[in-house]
């Protein structure tokens, strides 16, 4: 199989791996929107009990919180100190949250329809084919259960924000984390996500004050957002 992955994209948030968990560190942003998304993902899923998937995890933000949250989650992502750095975490955290190397297609060919729920932020943008991700989430979901995507918008609103903004003027995130062309418009991944066989559930904005410098949900999708798909029964 031919491997959907940017070597630079890994290599790049691996090198960052160290800091991955510090809150007003380089991935402070994640920190900041993980109840938001929590909140959203909770709003179309029961995920207590539940067997969840975390694709492209990072460090494990989202993954222990929704292990903290009573979900059986693993963790997946291709960054070996990623991985490292999201075990080591959660055995000082006490969270119970697994965590393998391996990329989404593989795990969908060997234990296809085994998750309840699949969650993947903030990757469809770093990697050469997001249809295929979106197709082996697709695949690794349960019939009936949800899909959760964050990404962020290809128009020029989130050029100046998500990049000239946050990278450069705010310096909320390192430079170079994002390139404007690999953005996705919600048309393109509900287009992708249907091509899957997936259902639009909702889809709310990720939206940020620069005065309050907080976050919240909102229905601004022009910059960053969330969506719920659902594979129908
Ligand atoms: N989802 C996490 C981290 C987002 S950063 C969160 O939102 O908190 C993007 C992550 O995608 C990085 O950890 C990077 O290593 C991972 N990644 C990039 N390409 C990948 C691929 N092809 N397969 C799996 N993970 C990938």
């Amino acid at each position: 199989m031919t491997e959907n992955v940017h070597a630079h994209e890994i290599e790049k948030f691996g090198a960052q791996a160290e800091r991955w968990w510090d809150p007003d560190g380089e991935f402070k942003t994640l920190h900041q929107v993980n109840p938001l998304r929590l909140q959203f993902i909770q709003k179309y899923a029961d995920i207590a009990g539940k067997r969840i998937v975390d694709v492209g995890c990072g460090g494990g933000i989202l993954t222990e919180g929704l292990a903290r949250a009573g979900a059986d989650a693993l963790g997946i992502d291709l960054s070996e100190d990623l991985i490292d750095i999201a075990e080591l975490h959660s055995l000082e955290s006490g969270v119970q949250a697994k965590y393998q190397k391996i990329s989404a297609e593989q795990l969908a060919a060997e234990q296809p329809e085994s998750f309840n729920h699949v969650t993947c932020m903030e990757m469809l943008e770093h990697v050469p084919d997001p249809g295929a991700i979106i197709k082996a989430c697709s695949q690794l979901v349960k019939p009936g259960g949800m899909v959760f995507f964050s990404t962020l918008n290809r128009v020029p609103k989130a050029w100046l924000l998500a990049i000239v903004a946050a990278e450069h003027l705010l310096k909320m995130v390192p430079k170079g984390t994002h390139e404007y062309k690999t953005f996705i418009k919600p048309s393109e991944l509900s287009q992708s996500a249907r091509d899957a066989g997936l259902e639009l559930r909702g889809m709310t904005g990720i939206e940020y004050n620069p005065i309050s410098k907080r976050f919240r949900l909102g229905r601004d999708i022009s910059v960053n957002y969330i969506a719920a798909y659902q594979k129908p029964e």
